[in-house]
Protein backbone atom coordinates (compact mmCIF):
# COMPACT_ATOMS: atom_id res chain seq x y z
CA UNK A 1 0.00 0.00 0.00
CA UNK A 2 3.08 2.38 0.44
CA UNK A 3 4.12 2.50 -2.67
CA UNK A 4 1.06 2.51 -4.52
CA UNK A 5 0.05 5.53 -1.93
CA UNK A 6 3.19 7.36 -2.08
CA UNK A 7 5.38 6.91 -4.84
CA UNK A 8 3.45 9.46 -6.69
CA UNK A 9 5.13 11.09 -9.65
CA UNK A 10 8.38 10.94 -8.78
CA UNK A 11 8.33 7.02 -8.61
CA UNK A 12 11.20 6.53 -6.82
CA UNK A 13 11.67 5.64 -2.71
CA UNK A 14 14.90 5.15 -0.28
CA UNK A 15 14.99 1.83 1.88
CA UNK A 16 17.08 1.12 4.96
CA UNK A 17 17.30 -2.81 4.77
CA UNK A 18 18.04 -3.92 8.44
CA UNK A 19 16.22 -6.76 8.95
CA UNK A 20 13.72 -9.33 7.26
CA UNK A 21 10.63 -6.88 7.33
CA UNK A 22 12.54 -3.80 6.00
CA UNK A 23 13.55 -6.36 2.79
CA UNK A 24 10.51 -7.73 1.89
CA UNK A 25 9.20 -3.96 1.92
CA UNK A 26 11.85 -3.20 -0.32
CA UNK A 27 11.42 -6.07 -2.64
CA UNK A 28 7.34 -5.54 -2.58
CA UNK A 29 8.05 -1.91 -3.38
CA UNK A 30 9.92 -2.62 -6.59
CA UNK A 31 7.01 -3.98 -8.56
CA UNK A 32 6.00 -0.04 -8.35
CA UNK A 33 9.35 2.40 -8.69
CA UNK A 34 12.76 2.46 -8.53
CA UNK A 35 13.88 1.50 -4.69
CA UNK A 36 16.99 2.83 -3.50
CA UNK A 37 18.97 0.79 -0.83
CA UNK A 38 19.78 4.06 1.55
CA UNK A 39 21.89 1.84 3.99
CA UNK A 40 21.78 -1.99 4.50
CA UNK A 41 23.11 -4.22 7.43
CA UNK A 42 22.83 -7.37 5.56
CA UNK A 43 26.69 -8.08 4.79
CA UNK A 44 27.29 -8.31 9.22
CA UNK A 45 23.80 -10.60 8.95
CA UNK A 46 21.74 -7.48 10.49
CA UNK A 47 23.77 -7.41 14.07
CA UNK A 48 23.44 -3.62 13.59
CA UNK A 49 21.61 -0.25 12.46
CA UNK A 50 23.17 2.12 10.50
CA UNK A 51 23.87 5.55 11.99
CA UNK A 52 22.40 8.71 10.52
CA UNK A 53 25.81 9.41 8.74
CA UNK A 54 25.42 6.22 6.61
CA UNK A 55 22.27 6.89 4.81
CA UNK A 56 22.95 7.34 1.57
CA UNK A 57 19.97 10.15 1.74
CA UNK A 58 18.14 11.08 -2.37
CA UNK A 59 16.91 14.28 -1.91
CA UNK A 60 14.26 13.86 -4.33
CA UNK A 61 12.41 10.53 -3.11
CA UNK A 62 9.34 10.16 -2.22
CA UNK A 63 9.99 8.94 0.74
CA UNK A 64 12.04 7.32 3.08
CA UNK A 65 10.99 3.26 4.36
CA UNK A 66 12.31 2.05 7.57
CA UNK A 67 11.51 -0.83 10.03
CA UNK A 68 11.28 0.72 14.02
CA UNK A 69 12.33 -2.76 15.63
CA UNK A 70 13.62 -5.77 13.40
CA UNK A 71 11.55 -8.30 15.42
CA UNK A 72 13.72 -11.82 14.21
CA UNK A 73 17.13 -10.40 14.48
CA UNK A 74 16.76 -8.05 17.72
CA UNK A 75 18.23 -4.50 16.75
CA UNK A 76 16.15 -1.72 17.22
CA UNK A 77 16.86 2.05 15.74
CA UNK A 78 17.58 4.35 18.69
CA UNK A 79 17.05 7.21 16.80
CA UNK A 80 14.96 8.81 14.49
CA UNK A 81 15.99 9.16 10.86
CA UNK A 82 16.44 12.65 9.85
CA UNK A 83 15.57 13.13 6.27
CA UNK A 84 15.01 16.52 5.49
CA UNK A 85 11.35 16.80 3.63
CA UNK A 86 11.50 13.51 2.68
CA UNK A 87 8.86 11.78 4.44
CA UNK A 88 9.10 9.35 6.64
CA UNK A 89 7.73 5.81 6.61
CA UNK A 90 7.85 3.31 9.15
CA UNK A 91 7.03 -0.11 10.33
CA UNK A 92 6.11 -0.35 13.82
CA UNK A 93 4.58 -3.66 14.18
CA UNK A 94 7.08 -4.90 16.80
CA UNK A 95 7.99 -1.67 19.06
CA UNK A 96 4.94 0.79 19.12
CA UNK A 97 3.00 1.43 22.00
CA UNK A 98 6.42 -0.10 23.82
CA UNK A 99 7.39 4.12 24.36
CA UNK A 100 6.32 7.05 24.15
CA UNK A 101 6.76 8.47 19.30
CA UNK A 102 6.42 11.78 18.15
CA UNK A 103 4.20 11.17 15.58
CA UNK A 104 5.06 14.86 14.00
CA UNK A 105 8.42 13.13 12.74
CA UNK A 106 6.28 10.69 10.55
CA UNK A 107 4.77 10.81 7.04
CA UNK A 108 3.09 7.56 8.05
CA UNK A 109 3.95 4.91 10.38
CA UNK A 110 2.23 1.55 9.95
CA UNK A 111 2.15 -1.29 12.45
CA UNK A 112 0.21 -5.24 12.63
CA UNK A 113 -1.67 -4.98 15.82
CA UNK A 114 -0.47 -8.89 16.94
CA UNK A 115 3.03 -8.37 18.62
CA UNK A 116 2.15 -5.43 21.25
CA UNK A 117 -1.65 -4.04 21.13
CA UNK A 118 -4.12 -6.73 19.97
CA UNK A 119 -5.01 -10.11 17.96
CA UNK A 120 -4.10 -10.22 14.38
CA UNK A 121 -6.44 -9.08 11.51
CA UNK A 122 -5.97 -5.35 12.63
CA UNK A 123 -3.07 -2.39 11.39
CA UNK A 124 -2.93 0.73 12.67
CA UNK A 125 -1.79 3.19 10.23
CA UNK A 126 -0.81 6.90 11.16
CA UNK A 127 -0.71 9.56 8.12
CA UNK A 128 0.05 12.61 7.63
CA UNK A 129 -3.31 13.77 5.71
CA UNK A 130 -1.22 15.64 3.07
CA UNK A 131 0.21 12.23 1.85
CA UNK A 132 -3.62 10.90 1.29
CA UNK A 133 -5.12 11.30 -2.18
CA UNK A 134 -2.31 10.86 -4.59
CA UNK A 135 -2.20 7.49 -5.10
CA UNK A 136 -1.73 5.65 -8.70
CA UNK A 137 -4.62 5.67 -10.93
CA UNK A 138 -4.38 1.51 -11.19
CA UNK A 139 -4.60 1.69 -6.90
CA UNK A 140 -7.11 -0.99 -5.99
CA UNK A 141 -9.63 0.49 -4.26
CA UNK A 142 -9.15 -1.40 -0.91
CA UNK A 143 -5.54 -0.17 -1.31
CA UNK A 144 -6.32 3.39 -1.78
CA UNK A 145 -5.59 4.59 1.65
CA UNK A 146 -7.97 7.85 0.71
CA UNK A 147 -10.68 4.75 0.73
CA UNK A 148 -10.03 4.21 4.58
CA UNK A 149 -9.90 7.99 5.54
CA UNK A 150 -13.11 8.91 3.58
CA UNK A 151 -14.54 5.74 4.99
CA UNK A 152 -13.67 6.31 8.84
CA UNK A 153 -12.23 2.87 8.50
CA UNK A 154 -15.63 1.25 7.95
CA UNK A 155 -15.53 1.05 3.48
CA UNK A 156 -15.80 -2.71 4.74
CA UNK A 157 -16.67 -4.26 7.96
CA UNK A 158 -13.18 -3.78 10.12
CA UNK A 159 -12.37 -6.57 12.40
CA UNK A 160 -14.79 -5.27 15.23
CA UNK A 161 -13.44 -8.03 17.94
CA UNK A 162 -9.51 -6.71 17.24
CA UNK A 163 -10.50 -3.32 17.19
CA UNK A 164 -12.74 -3.79 20.70
CA UNK A 165 -9.54 -5.61 22.31
CA UNK A 166 -6.90 -2.68 21.09
CA UNK A 167 -9.49 -0.42 22.85
CA UNK A 168 -8.84 -2.23 25.94
CA UNK A 169 -5.10 -2.05 25.71
CA UNK A 170 -5.38 1.30 25.20
CA UNK A 171 -7.14 1.60 28.23
CA UNK A 172 -5.05 -0.51 30.11
CA UNK A 173 -1.80 1.85 29.01
CA UNK A 174 -3.81 4.67 30.05
CA UNK A 175 -4.31 3.31 33.66
CA UNK A 176 -0.78 1.95 33.81
CA UNK A 177 0.19 5.96 33.38
CA UNK A 178 0.89 6.15 29.60
CA UNK A 179 3.53 5.12 27.33
CA UNK A 180 6.47 6.99 29.20
CA UNK A 181 5.26 4.13 32.08
CA UNK A 182 5.46 1.54 29.61
CA UNK A 183 8.33 2.52 28.41
CA UNK A 184 10.54 2.57 31.88
CA UNK A 185 8.92 -1.19 32.57
CA UNK A 186 10.46 -2.38 28.92
CA UNK A 187 13.46 -0.84 29.75
CA UNK A 188 13.89 -2.48 33.33
CA UNK A 189 12.57 -5.56 31.15
CA UNK A 190 15.45 -5.59 28.49
CA UNK A 191 17.93 -4.39 31.28
CA UNK A 192 17.45 -7.74 33.08
CA UNK A 193 17.99 -9.59 29.92
CA UNK A 194 21.14 -7.51 28.54
CA UNK A 195 22.72 -7.19 32.20
CA UNK A 196 23.22 -11.10 32.87
CA UNK A 197 24.04 -12.05 28.82
CA UNK A 198 27.13 -9.14 29.56
CA UNK A 199 27.99 -11.41 32.56
CA UNK A 200 27.14 -14.72 30.96
CA UNK A 201 30.21 -17.51 30.05
CA UNK A 202 27.69 -18.94 28.67
CA UNK A 203 25.03 -17.01 26.53
CA UNK A 204 26.14 -14.32 23.90
CA UNK A 205 23.77 -11.86 22.56
CA UNK A 206 23.63 -11.79 19.12
CA UNK A 207 22.83 -7.97 18.14
CA UNK A 208 25.51 -5.30 18.81
CA UNK A 209 25.05 -3.81 22.30
CA UNK A 210 24.62 -0.13 20.55
CA UNK A 211 21.72 -1.79 18.30
CA UNK A 212 19.96 -3.84 21.15
CA UNK A 213 16.21 -4.10 20.86
CA UNK A 214 13.70 -3.95 24.01
CA UNK A 215 11.26 -6.43 22.48
CA UNK A 216 13.38 -8.92 20.79
CA UNK A 217 16.08 -10.39 22.39
CA UNK A 218 18.65 -12.52 20.50
CA UNK A 219 21.02 -14.47 22.05
CA UNK A 220 23.15 -18.33 21.59
CA UNK A 221 25.75 -20.32 23.41
CA UNK A 222 28.38 -20.96 20.22
CA UNK A 223 26.97 -24.40 20.03
CA UNK A 224 23.82 -25.07 18.27
CA UNK A 225 23.21 -28.51 19.90
CA UNK A 226 23.37 -26.88 23.48
CA UNK A 227 21.00 -24.05 21.99
CA UNK A 228 18.03 -26.76 20.99
CA UNK A 229 18.73 -28.23 24.44
CA UNK A 230 18.13 -24.71 26.09
CA UNK A 231 14.92 -24.26 24.11
CA UNK A 232 13.70 -27.44 24.80
CA UNK A 233 14.27 -27.33 28.63
CA UNK A 234 12.70 -23.68 28.44
CA UNK A 235 9.56 -25.22 26.96
CA UNK A 236 9.19 -28.20 29.36
CA UNK A 237 9.93 -25.34 32.42
CA UNK A 238 7.27 -23.26 30.33
CA UNK A 239 8.82 -20.54 28.71
CA UNK A 240 7.22 -21.26 25.42
CA UNK A 241 8.29 -19.84 21.94
CA UNK A 242 12.63 -19.51 22.86
CA UNK A 243 13.59 -21.11 19.77
CA UNK A 244 15.14 -18.34 17.36
CA UNK A 245 13.89 -17.67 13.57
CA UNK A 246 15.82 -20.01 11.61
CA UNK A 247 17.30 -16.80 9.60
CA UNK A 248 20.12 -15.98 13.12
CA UNK A 249 19.28 -19.37 14.73
CA UNK A 250 20.08 -19.48 18.18
CA UNK A 251 17.54 -17.75 21.14
CA UNK A 252 15.27 -15.17 21.17
CA UNK A 253 13.48 -14.10 24.16
CA UNK A 254 10.23 -11.67 22.85
CA UNK A 255 9.24 -9.55 25.71
CA UNK A 256 6.47 -7.53 23.93
CA UNK A 257 4.32 -4.99 26.66
CA UNK A 258 2.28 -7.83 27.87
CA UNK A 259 4.93 -9.79 29.56
CA UNK A 260 5.45 -9.01 33.10
CA UNK A 261 8.82 -7.81 34.64
CA UNK A 262 8.92 -11.43 36.60
CA UNK A 263 8.28 -13.53 33.62
CA UNK A 264 11.38 -12.12 32.08
CA UNK A 265 12.99 -12.21 35.89
CA UNK A 266 12.31 -15.87 35.89
CA UNK A 267 13.62 -16.62 32.65
CA UNK A 268 16.83 -15.02 33.61
CA UNK A 269 16.89 -17.29 36.34
CA UNK A 270 15.92 -20.22 34.28
CA UNK A 271 18.86 -19.07 31.98
CA UNK A 272 21.83 -18.51 35.43
CA UNK A 273 21.03 -22.29 36.38
CA UNK A 274 20.99 -23.60 33.03
CA UNK A 275 24.44 -21.57 32.65
CA UNK A 276 25.83 -23.04 35.67
CA UNK A 277 25.07 -26.74 34.63
CA UNK A 278 26.76 -26.78 31.55
CA UNK A 279 29.73 -24.38 32.34
C1 LIG B 1 5.43 -9.38 12.64
C2 LIG B 1 5.91 -8.28 11.76
C3 LIG B 1 5.41 -8.05 10.48
C4 LIG B 1 4.49 -8.97 9.76
O1 LIG B 1 3.36 -9.32 10.34
P1 LIG B 1 2.43 -10.43 9.66
O2 LIG B 1 1.09 -9.90 9.90
O3 LIG B 1 2.74 -11.69 10.35
O4 LIG B 1 2.79 -10.48 8.21
C5 LIG B 1 5.87 -6.98 9.76
N1 LIG B 1 6.81 -6.16 10.26
C6 LIG B 1 7.33 -6.37 11.47
C7 LIG B 1 8.37 -5.42 11.99
C8 LIG B 1 6.91 -7.42 12.26
O5 LIG B 1 7.46 -7.64 13.46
Amino acid sequence: MVPLNLMGERGHADYALTGNFATKAYEEAQKYGACHVAASSAEENHTYIPPQEALQLDPTASYFHYCANNTIYGTEWQYVPETGSVPLVCDMSSNILSKPIDVSHYGLIYAGAQKNMAPAGVTVVILRRDLVGSARADTPIMLNYATHVKGDSMHNTPPCWCIYILGLVAQWLLDLGGLAEMEKINVQKAALLYDYLDESRLFHGAARPEARSRMNVTFRTGDEALDAQFAKEAAGSGFSNLKGHRLVGGMRASIYNAMPVEGVAALRDFMAAFEKAHI
